[in-house]
C-alpha cells in the first residue's frame, strides 16, 4: 500500500468503468486524484467516497471534446494541488459495429476528437508541472483494438492505434525531463460502455471478459516507481480475449 503517496494524479473518463476503477485503486495508494467527465453526479459521487475514506479527490466536469474544459482540468489540478505527478488518458468513445460507407461522420470526428485529439493536448497543457520537477507518469489507455483493424470499429481502432504511436513520439520527447510515458492495450473488459457498444450484458454473455480492476492494477504499476526502467511501451492486457486462445 501507498505505492502513490502524495503524488497527484488526473484520471480521465473516471464516472465509470475502467477509469473508476484506477481512481479508486490510486486513491487506495495514497494518490489526491482529480477526477473527470461529463457525468457531475457520478464524479461528484466518487470523489465523496474517496475523501469519506481518507483519501484526497477532486471532481471536475469537463467534456473532454472542448478546448477550454481541458485547459479547465489542467488549472483546477494545479490550483488545488500544486502539481501533476501523473495523467491517465482513459476517457474514450466505444461505438458500436458501423461500417465506413455508414459511419455518420459527426459520430466519427467525435471519435477522433475524444479518444486521440484530447489526449494530446490535455497531455501537451499537463506535462510543463512535471518537466518542471523532472518527473512525471503519463498512461494512455489504448486498445487490443490498437494492434488491429477489424469489421465495423474503424473510428475507433484507427483513434487506438494512433495512440500507441503518440505514446512512443512523447516518451521520445520526455524522457530527458524525467518522464515516463506508456500505454495499456485492454483485450475485453466488462464496463458499462462495453456493455453498451456490444448490446451484451457483460461476464453473463462473455466470461472470458476481465473485470476493470485488473487494468487498474497494471495501471498503478506504470504510475509508480516500480516501472522506471518503462516508458514507450505498450502493454497488452488481453486478459480472456488473447488470440493466443483462440
Ligand atoms: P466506458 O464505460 O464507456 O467509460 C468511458 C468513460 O469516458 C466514461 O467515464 C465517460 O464519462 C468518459 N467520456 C466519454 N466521452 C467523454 C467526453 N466527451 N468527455 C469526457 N469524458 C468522456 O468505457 P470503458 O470500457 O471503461 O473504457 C475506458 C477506456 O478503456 C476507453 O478509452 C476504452 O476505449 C478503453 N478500452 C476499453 C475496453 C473494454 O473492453 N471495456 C477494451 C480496451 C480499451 P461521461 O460519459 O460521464 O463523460
Amino acid at each position: 500500500m501507498g505505492k502513490l503517496k502524495g503524488q497527484t494524479a488526473i484520471v480521465t473518463g473516471a464516472s465509470r468503468g475502467i477509469g473508476k476503477a484506477i481512481a479508486v485503486m490510486f486513491a487506495s495508494e495514497g494518490a489526491n486524484v482529480v477526477v473527470t467527465a461529463r457525468t457531475e453526479y457520478a464524479i461528484d459521487d466518487l470523489a465523496g467516497r474517496i475523501v469519506q475514506s481518507g483519501g484526497s479527490a477532486l471532481a471536475v466536469t469537463a467534456d473532454l471534446s472542448i478546448d477550454s474544459d481541458l485547459q479547465r482540468i489542467a488549472d483546477e489540478t494545479l490550483a488545488n494541488y500544486g502539481r501533476i505527478d501523473i495523467l491517465v488518458n482513459n476517457a474514450g468513445i466505444i461505438h458500436p459495429r458501423i461500417n465506413l460507407v455508414d459511419f455518420d461522420f459527426e459520430l466519427w470526428r467525435n471519435v477522433v476528437a475524444v479518444n486521440l485529439e484530447a489526449v494530446a493536448l490535455l497531455t501537451a497543457l499537463c506535462l510543463p508541472s512535471m518537466m518542471q520537477r523532472n518527473y512525471g507518469k503519463v498512461i494512455n489507455i489504448s486498445s487490443i483494438g490498437g494492434r488491429k483493424g477489424s469489421k465495423g470499429r474503424s473510428a475507433y481502432r484507427a483513434t487506438k492505434a494512433a495512440l500507441i504511436n503518440l505514446t512512443e513520439s512523447v516518451a521520445a520527447e520526455t524522457k530527458p525531463y524525467g518522464i515516463d510515458v506508456n500505454c495499456i492495450c485492454p483485450g475485453g473488459v466488462d464496463t458499462e460502455g462495453y456493455r453498451e457498444a456490444f448490446r451484451m450484458r457483460g461476464k453473463i454473455d462473455d466470461p472470458s471478459l476481465m473485470a476493470p480492476e485488473e487494468i487498474a492494477k497494471l495501471a498503478v504499476y506504470l504510475a509508480s516507481d516500480d516501472s522506471s526502467s518503462v516508458t514507450g511501451a505498450a502493454i497488452d492486457a488481453f486478459g480472456g480475449s488473447n488470440p493466443l486462445f483462440a
